[in-house]
């Protein structure tokens, strides 16, 4: 299998409930090595432009306050098969439908305030984390 990077981000339901440690255990357990890693707090047009790609989704507005709502960590991940290790760590959008040990099953509050954020395909993976990180920021 290829080593990938992907992007992670751990959303404001999480920080503000103290939650990162326990987040990132999962990642480093199963084999993911964080290799960036920055606390943040999104401005509105940082937020909107990283959501682009769901404009027009009647969950937008919401997702992009929510967003704003605290801080997040905007995290690089690398390992083995990383972006489809990270979407499986992390569980279904939905907590009610995600699996049993998964992020999204033990944490989210919702399926908006579902605790992280992963890149879904190795092309957006590359967008995103150039989205928060410049190469020399990745420390192997
Ligand atoms: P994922 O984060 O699993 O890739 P999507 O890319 O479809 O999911 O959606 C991006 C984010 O938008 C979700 O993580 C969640 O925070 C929010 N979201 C998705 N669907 C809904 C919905 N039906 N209602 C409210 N928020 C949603
Ligand atoms: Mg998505």
């Amino acid at each position: 299998m290829a080593v990938e990077n992907t992007l992670s981000i751990i959303k404001p339901d999480a920080t503000k409930r103290n939650l990162t440690g326990l987040i990132n255990a999962k990642f480093e357990n199963a084999g993911l090595k964080i290799i960036a890693q920055k606390r943040m707090q999104l401005s509105k047009s940082m937020a909107e432009k990283f959501y682009e790609i769901h404009k027009n989704r009647p969950f937008y507005n919401n997702l992009v306050d929510f967003m704003i709502s605290g801080p997040i960590i905007a995290q690089v991940l690398r390992g083995d098969n990383a972006v489809n290790l990270n979407r499986t760590i992390m569980g279904a959008t939905n907590p009610q439908e995600a699996e049993e040990g998964t992020i999204r099953k033990e944490f989210a509050e919702s399926i908006e305030a579902n605790s992280v954020h992963g890149s879904d395909s190795l092309e957006n993976a590359h967008v995103e984390i150039a989205f928060f990180f410049s190469d020399i920021e990745l420390i192997y």
